[in-house]
């Protein structure tokens, strides 16, 4: 691990990128930070499983926000702050006029109140839903933390270490939002979700979501026979809506996620819903494909009128998403670090395709963001049988600190590869 691997795509990695990583990595410093990351490695898991076993679906992460707090706290950071959102942020000063870097997980998960997120092991793999994503990024955040605490590092930029709310489903990257409204002086963020040490994601997906709802008066399936049904509206809608074609390049998607109604089987439905979800790459491509869903989405309450002879259903069509879609090139400082500290390790560095995370607020913005994968074996995400599997996890975090201090720089070692935002 001292010598830049032979893997670095020299064509990707600037001669500055990797001249700045051979420095770091022959410092005693950041080896021991290096090392301290592998010995926690169980510790890391450990703590993983705690933070996954308190419940905190979308909007209500209150509960783990406080038990993040606390965490930050005992392992030395200032001014550990839940902001208004419920935003969890402390700050680690660097030594003075560097950049500032935000180093995120998101304490959401998909899974509603009352699901069973005890953490069930067996033969070292951890299933709990939740526990990947992003039980993981959460661990990762804190077990970066202690590292540079441990290896007694001086950065010469600020790290802000902490976790959003609102990254999943409907939450719409509410925190992240937030987090950038009221904070202009953040130079650059590292999200960290699970996923191996040598994916970047770099690239944000844009999505615009959807909340519609059929009403009508509705009424008994025998003696009002004749009365239009809110839920054959719907039917009609979705039906159309599967046959859409999108390009694959751009990728461009969509999908009925979510669909309610009805009163019982003898009754003509007098309401009916569905939450749709578009996302690309490309917002051109987001606005056709939107245009055309939500031109079905009218035409079938008419149609379902038309055949009755009646105008009584209606549709209510709410806009209930809206991720914004960014891109940023190869050369970006961030990409840049990322993978000269996958280079750096040994991996050969592979960069994503676009996600939908909570880089794309800063990505949208034009400010340097990258997800990073907190390393381990996982999979099942936003299922019930989620797992993760600890080992050899830490090289995703050694990947993500090694990426921090570049960024960052390290006081009388190297200068902060990230700028300040002018
Ligand atoms: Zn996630």
């Amino acid at each position: 691990m001292d010598t830049i691997s032979r893997n670095t795509d020299s064509e990707l990695v600037s001669e500055s990128t990797r001249l700045v990583y051979e420095q770091l990595m022959v410092d005693g410093k950041v080896k021991a930070g290096l090392k301290f990351l592998e010995k926690d490695n169980e510790n890391t898991a450990i703590e993983q499983i705690a933070i996954t076993e308190i419940p905190s679906p979308t909007f209500q992460e209150q509960k783990r926000g406080l038990d993040y707090q606390r965490r930050l706290k005992e392992y030395g950071l200032q001014n550990v702050e839940i902001d208004h959102q419920g935003n969890v942020f402390g700050i680690r000063p660097g030594t003075g006029k560097g950049p500032r870097l935000v180093v995120s997980g998101h304490l959401d998960t998909v899974f509603p109140a009352g699901t069973n997120v005890k953490a069930n092991n067996q033969n070292g793999i951890i299933f709990a839903p939740g526990i990947a994503d992003d039980g993981r990024g959460l661990a990762s955040v804190l077990t970066l933390l202690r590292a540079i605490e441990k290896a007694g590092i001086h950065t010469i930029g600020d790290i802000i270490f902490g976790a959003t709310v609102g990254e999943e489903g409907l939450g719409d990257l509410n925190g992240v939002k937030a987090l950038f409204e009221n904070h202009k002086d953040i130079d650059g963020f590292i999200s960290i979700e699970p996923g191996a040490p040598e994916r970047i994601i770099y690239l944000a997906t844009g999505s615009r979501r959807y909340h519609v709802t059929y009403t009508g008066a509705g009424g008994h399936s025998f003696s009002d026979f004749g009365k239009p049904s809110a839920i054959h509206a719907l039917g009609r809608a979705i039906a159309k809506i599967s046959d859409i074609q999108t390009p694959s390049d751009p990728k461009t998607t969509f999908n009925v996620g979510t669909i309610k109604g009805g009163t019982s089987i003898n009754t003509i439905s007098a309401s009916a819903e569905m939450l749709i979800d578009m996302r690309s790459v490309s917002p051109a491509a987001l606005s056709e494909l939107e245009e055309k869903v939500l031109e079905i989405v009218k035409n079938a309450a008419k149609e379902e009128n038309k055949r009755w002879e009646t105008n009584e259903i209606q549709v209510d069509i709410k806009l209930v998403g809206d991720r914004p879609a960014g891109t940023q090139p190869k050369e970006s400082i961030i990409v840049q670090s990322a993978l000269a500290s996958a280079a750096a390790l040994g991996f050969k560095p592979i960069l994503e395709e676009a996600g939908s995370t909570d880089s794309n607020v800063p990505i949208s913005l034009g400010i340097p963001a990258a997800t990073l994968g907190g390393g381990g074996d996982f999979g099942g995400c936003h299922t019930l049988e989620e797992y993760f599997d600890p080992t050899d996890a830490y090289y995703g975090v050694q990947k993500i600190f090694l990426t921090i201090l570049g960024l960052v720089g390290v006081d009388k070692l190297s200068q902060p590869l990230l700028s300040k935002r002018p």
